[in-house]
């Protein structure tokens, strides 16, 4: 076995630079895993651009990383040298603070992310910390898992924490890495799903992942079309646009939820009368537990559900980041190990 690996580590904000490093063995209540696939996630801009504080450089970005266990630290239970495994954004748990000991695992006081506060997946090589695996089904290619540890999770634990149940109606705001999963996971919950997207060629896409409507929302009023539709119970916020997400909060059904999961710039402007008269609740959501990691890889595979993706060999991994920021990834970016 080799002594050193490839890694693409990201020097200084902008500068991505191919190094090999020392293989090293697993600390206490960490593995190595020997990485064959990581997705390339909007999220590893605040890595590579900086705009994440407390980074220190040089760092490996990347956190839908999915490997071969090839080595277990001390203490670690539960897990085995061979097992294929999953890495998301979220570390790894404590275990003992107070967000821990209330089963909010998401919310541990004590939890890094992964390619951001310790090196990622855009190398051969990874150490995780146990608490943080998920666990790979054999019948889900190490390709097709790693968008779903991220963009994957996100939108299927929002759907599954969501206040809609079987036949309601559930909006998809944005058809982009994240959204073009969250249609097809509603789907297949059982909802009426409606799509909302800039642009009448994203009607055909969104009918083929499953959508029984789809608004234009460069066309119409987004709002005003879900309010004709009944009202939408859930909206899933999966691109950024600040206006559009404000408009849309007017076609929420009473007591229905706006979901935030894409990161974008400008503040969400929303009336407090449009918020109070009906009980409407406008909040975010944090990926998700390992566990809910853990159900989405099986859902996705007893649905059939899953991503569309790009694949580039791990050297190529800054055109790959550049791809995918440019907007032009159709709709995930995912680098592979050639050895
Ligand atoms: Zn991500
Ligand atoms: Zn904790």
């Amino acid at each position: 076995m080799s002594e050193t690996y490839k890694a693409i580590e990201v020097r200084k904000p902008g500068e991505f630079a191919e190094v090999r490093r020392p293989l090293r063995d697993p600390g206490h209540d960490q593995v190595r895993i020997r990485v064959e696939a990581c997705g390339v996630c909007h999220s590893d801009a605040g890595t590579v651009e900086g705009t994440f504080r407390d980074i220190t450089y040089p760092r490996v970005p990347g956190h839908e990383v999915v490997g071969r266990i090839d080595a277990v630290g001390s203490g670690v239970r539960g897990w085995q040298v061979g097992q294929r495994v999953g890495v998301g954004f979220l570390a790894g748990s404590c275990g003992y603070c107070e967000f821990c000991r209330g089963g909010e695992l998401v919310n541990c006081r004590n939890q890094e992310n992964t390619g951001i506060h310790h090196d990622g997946g855009y190398a051969e090589v990874l150490l995780a910390k146990a608490s943080g695996l998920m666990s790979i089904p054999d019948d889900l290619s190490s390709v097709d898992a790693a968008p779903l540890l991220c963009a994957g999770l996100t939108t299927f634990s929002a759907l599954r924490n969501a206040p809609a149940k079987a036949g309601d109606l559930v909006a998809i705001f944005g058809i982009g890495g994240l959204g073009h999963l969250a249609v097809q996971y509603a789907r297949y919950m059982g909802f009426e799903v409606v799509a909302i997207a800039r642009g009448a060629d994203k009607a055909e896409l969104a009918k083929k992942l499953g959508a029984h409507h789809f608004i234009d929302s460069a066309a119409t009023d987004a709002g005003a079309a879900l309010n004709k539709l009944g009202g939408a119970k859930v909206i899933l916020i999966t691109a950024s646009g600040g206006k559009t997400v404000a408009e849309t909060f007017k076609g929420l059904r009473p007591e229905g939820a706006s979901v935030v999961l894409g990161v974008g710039p400008e503040p969400i402007e929303t009336s407090s009368a449009d918020l109070i008269f009906g009980n409407r609740k406008l909040h975010g959501a944090l990926t998700g537990d390992p566990a809910t990691g853990d159900a989405t890889l099986r859902f996705s595979v007893l649905s059939g559900a899953s991503a569309m993706i790009e694949t580039v060999p791990l050297e190529q991994a800054p055109a790959a980041y550049a791809k995918m920021m440019s907007g032009k990834a159709r709709f995930r970016m995912v680098l592979t190990m050639g050895r």
